[in-house]
């Protein structure tokens, strides 16, 4: 699994480091350019073969660019063009960006040295403690260096092992707003639980704050004007933080993480479209997702039908439950917080699937034996 560390080049960054990579970044931009026309005019060629028609003349036209970084600029150029959908434009490359591969870089005193115009350059870097286990244990990959909002920054691809588990547990995630998240696991013992309430209306608040600014921007410049949008990243960080506590569950209780299939449910109904504009679910679930395959925690998706609806305890379906914060079973009396139920099934139904020998996921089932 691939793991990008995103790390900050530090203020005691040189001017004369400055310029070289400011000097890189153009002549990168016009090496990548003139790949995708040399591909171009020789029939769009997208594999390595481009290197035949144009490395000579490249390495006369940019002479201080190392061979290494001048590939690395082709495949790039490769990349744009095999993603560009249509032939009939010529796609332009204009990025402040320069690739490295692993053996042209080294880590040096918290920091790296790397190739930029004619020179082997030292480049401080912010590296984060939890970076260096990274860094340290595994195979680095390639490097970027590339710039935002003026600041330089330098990204190294890792590739990580996940542990290997044996999960003997299932955890069910119920996602609601009343409730952003309720975990419990089959045997009914809730786990975690986070008010969405206080949390979604700080979320309203920061919008409407962010709709007014803009407004008034708008206003005064008279035309679009971005402003920055807190909101997005408030929801990211509280995302971020239901995702690591889930999977630190699962971890603990050694088990699956059963979620739903929320692709069944889009668009059906009104209320649930309402829903999704209250909290960014999707960024939630991608999140919970990315963490536990880090920590190769597999995660299993179920059919959402009815698990709010049934009871958790003789699995009757209640059609008639609305919006009741509590769900009362006719059929054997039980009394329980409804997102709580709901969770409840949603690991009922994960222990199901995982059981049924039609199961199509009989990979996951190798994985977990014991339940
Ligand atoms: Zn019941």
């Amino acid at each position: 699994m691939r793991k990008s560390l995103v790390m900050k080049v530090r203020e005691s960054l040189t001017r004369h480091a400055q310029m070289k990579i400011e000097q890189t970044f153009v002549d990168f931009r016009n090496a990548v350019n003139d790949w995708i026309n040399i591909s171009i005019n020789n029939g769009w060629i997208t594999t390595r073969k481009l290197q035949k028609y144009g490395y000579k003349q490249l390495r006369e036209k940019y002479p201080k660019l190392y061979s290494a970084v001048l590939l690395e600029a082709m495949d790039v150029a490769i990349g744009i063009l095999k993603s560009s959908k249509s032939q009939k434009t010529i796609p332009k490359f204009d990025s402040d960006i320069i690739c490295f591969k692993n053996q042209t870089y080294k880590l040096h005193n918290s920091g790296i040295i790397v190739p930029l115009c004619g020179e082997r350059t030292y480049i401080p870097l912010y590296i984060p403690k939890k970076f260096r286990k990274y860094l340290l244990n595994y195979k680095l990959g390639r490097l970027t260096i590339f710039k935002k909002n003026n600041w330089y920054y330098v990204s190294i691809s890792v590739n990580i092992e996940p542990p290997q588990r044996n999960p003997t547990n299932v955890i069910g995630v119920d996602l609601g707003v009343h409730n952003l998240v309720v975990v419990a696991d089959a045997k009914g013992r809730e786990l975690l639980r986070i008010l969405g309430d206080e949390i979604i209306e700080y979320k309203e608040l920061l919008e409407e704050k962010y709709a007014r600014k803009q407004k008034y921007f708008n206003k005064i410049l008279k035309k679009d004007c971005y402003c920055g949008n807190g909101y997005k990243n408030y929801s990211k960080y509280i995302n971020h933080c239901i995702a690591k506590k889930v999977v630190e569950i699962a971890k603990k209780y050694n088990a699956i993480i059963v979620l739903e299939n929320l692709k069944k449910i889009k668009g059906k109904s009104k209320n649930m479209r309402k829903l999704f504009r209250k909290w960014c679910y999707y960024d939630l679930i991608q999140k919970i997702e990315y963490k536990a395959k880090e920590n190769g925690i597999p995660i299993l998706k179920i059919n959402p039908r009815n698990t709010s609806k049934t009871c958790s305890r003789c699995e009757y379906v209640n059609k008639k439950l609305k919006n009741e914060r509590i769900f009362m079973c006719p059929n054997c009396g039980l009394e329980i917080d409804r997102d709580l139920n709901a969770a409840i099934n949603i690991a009922k139904k994960g222990l199901m699937k995982l059981s049924s020998p039609t199961s199509p996921i009989s990979l996951l089932r190798k994985e977990c034996n014991e339940i």
